[in-house]
């Protein structure tokens, strides 16, 4: 294995990369040369064309110091998430399979050198007994999160897969699962595809060769930088159509990270003439027996920002924030552009069943702690009381609309004729089979204002006749 970060090992020989580090940093951190108002408007205002952004253009806004620009440009994220995604807000939780690892990541607690983690994997009655807890709070969504391990190959990844969707209690059934894990190789992700998997994520943790150098050490899977940056082309190479991109915040200058993400996604729509589905920007959080170093934290304004950026230079790719952030943040963030969070998340092994309803949090055996441990009704309370749809619509990829064929917001009226009313019912669903009665009465009033403002026509009568048999009968699923 390579010494040198982009070194080609066996493993990478064939991968490309087109991460120029020299480039991103020439773009950014121009303190005598601050961005020009003129052309940073230029720049929101094709954002708002809903046109994807070069990497020169998102570095214009990166480079926006000034805080009545950078109002601006929290201005037309809002605004932009309006126009593209409307008011839904999509749900998951995740659930952590197993934390075996042979790689060292120095920001991780499951690396393999921290010897308090408490290693596990969950076996098939512990997966069920999981799941069930989950249905039980009304979950249709997961994402499995799974250490990097000779034991989690792709055969793995894909019983456990399997497994999720045939377990079920009552009226719960998980819809989708994703998947969070190592780069598998083309065959793995075949294997994968097979059973049925969402998207397939894997994160780039930082795309500054020299940083990914010092956090993954070299020798380990994760140490090869190309295998991981190539590792979601693979998937696209036999027609995983769905993956989602991710940056660790915190390891290096969130700047450059930024223009590495956008970097990333053009790459991928240039060659697979699609982008990700999703980008992940989770910031580094406290974990078992790591030094952070604050050179790089990232501050909520800081964050703020990136959110903003990322939101105008991708305009049709989700955005996922999750609860590693705090509760009262990730209010203010989802109205920039998120499209989808985490709600009612365990991060411990076994988490949802063994340590009760308290979300306590056991730091010290976990990977990371959660900043946002509110049970997924009170995520939902709130979002509704808001304004916005909780949505746990899984329509298009059970319809194969992913990928290439299918760029679903980019297509006009999508949203109204699809994504609202599947956001709807499926919210309908929730409210009448888990949510408390202060949930019920905020999510139907939404629901009623929600209704009142759609224009008459056939697919709202229709949508009106499924709400209805959702409230008094035991038909479930109903999507368009
Ligand atoms: N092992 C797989 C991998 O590394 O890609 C997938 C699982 S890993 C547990 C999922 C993600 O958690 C990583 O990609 C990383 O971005 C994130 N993560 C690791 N340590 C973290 C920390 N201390 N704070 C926040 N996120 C962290
Ligand atoms: Fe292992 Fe992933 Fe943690 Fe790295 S981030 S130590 S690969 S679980």
């Amino acid at each position: 294995m390579s010494t040198l970060p982009n070194m080609k090992s066996a493993l990478s020989k064939n991968c490309v990369d087109f991460i120029d580090d020299d480039k991103i940093q020439g773009l950014i951190g121009k303190p005598a040369d601050p961005a020009d108002p003129v052309e940073a408007r230029e720049v929101m205002a094709k954002s708002v064309a809903k046109e994807p952004l070069t990497v020169e253009e998102s570095a214009v806004l990166i480079n926006c110091d000034d805080p009545e620009l950078v109002e601006e440009i929290f201005a037309t994220a809002r605004q932009l998430k309006r126009d593209v995604y409307g008011n839904r807000i999509v749900l998951f939780a995740p659930l952590y399979i197993g934390n075996h690892c042979v790689n060292d990541c120095s920001y991780c607690g499951f690396r393999r050198s921290n010897k308090d983690a408490v290693r596990r994997t969950l076996d098939a009655g512990e997966v069920q007994q999981q799941i069930h807890a989950l249905e039980d709070k009304g979950h249709k969504r997961l994402i499995l999160v799974f250490g990097e391990h000779p034991m989690y190959g792709a055969e793995f990844i894909a019983e456990t897969v399997r497994m999720v969707y045939e377990t079920r209690k009552g009226k719960g059934e998980i819809r989708r699962v994703n998947i969070n894990a190592a780069p598998l190789d083309q065959d793995g992700y075949k294997i994968v595809k097979e059973a049925g998997i969402g998207t397939y994520q894997v994160f780039h943790e930082t795309y500054h060769h020299e940083t990914y150098a010092s956090v993954h050490p070299a020798g380990t899977r994760k140490g090869d930088y190309l295998w991981r940056l190539d590792g979601l082309s693979r998937a696209w190479e036999v027609g995983l159509d769905d993956v989602g991109i991710g940056a660790l915040f915190g390891l290096y200058d969130w700047r450059f990270e930024v223009l590495g993400l956008v970097t990333h996604a053009r790459y991928l729509m240039d060659r697979f003439n699609c982008g990700p589905h999703t980008i992940s920007f989770p910031r580094l959080r406290p974990a078992s027996n790591v030094q952070l170093d604050e050179q790089w934290m990232v501050s909520d304004y800081d964050f703020k920002r990136l959110v903003a950026i990322l939101r105008l230079s991708v305009p049709y790719t989700g955005m996922i924030l999750t609860a590693r952030e705090p509760a009262e943040l990730r209010n203010e963030i989802m109205g920039f552009g998120v499209s989808q969070i985490d709600a009612g998340s365990r991060i411990e092994l076994g988490g949802y069943t063994e340590v009760g309803d308290a979300q306590q949090q056991y730091s010290e055996k976990e990977q990371f702690e959660l900043g946002d441990i509110r049970s997924l009704d009170e995520v939902i309370q709130q979002l509704a009381v808001e304004g916005y749809i909780p949505s746990f619509c899984t329509a298009c990829y059970r319809l194969g609309r992913t990928g290439e064929e299918f760029m679903e917001f980019a297509i006009p009226g999508f949203i109204e004729r699809l994504c609202t009313p599947n956001a709807l019912s499926t919210f309908q669903e929730y409210l009448v089979d888990y949510a408390s009665p202060a949930t019920r009465a905020a999510g139907e009033k939404l629901i009623r204002k929600m209704l009142a403002e759609m224009p008459d026509n056939k697919r709202k009568e229709e949508l009106i006749r499924r709400m209805e048999q959702i409230r008094t009968t035991d038909e479930r699923d109903l999507y368009f």
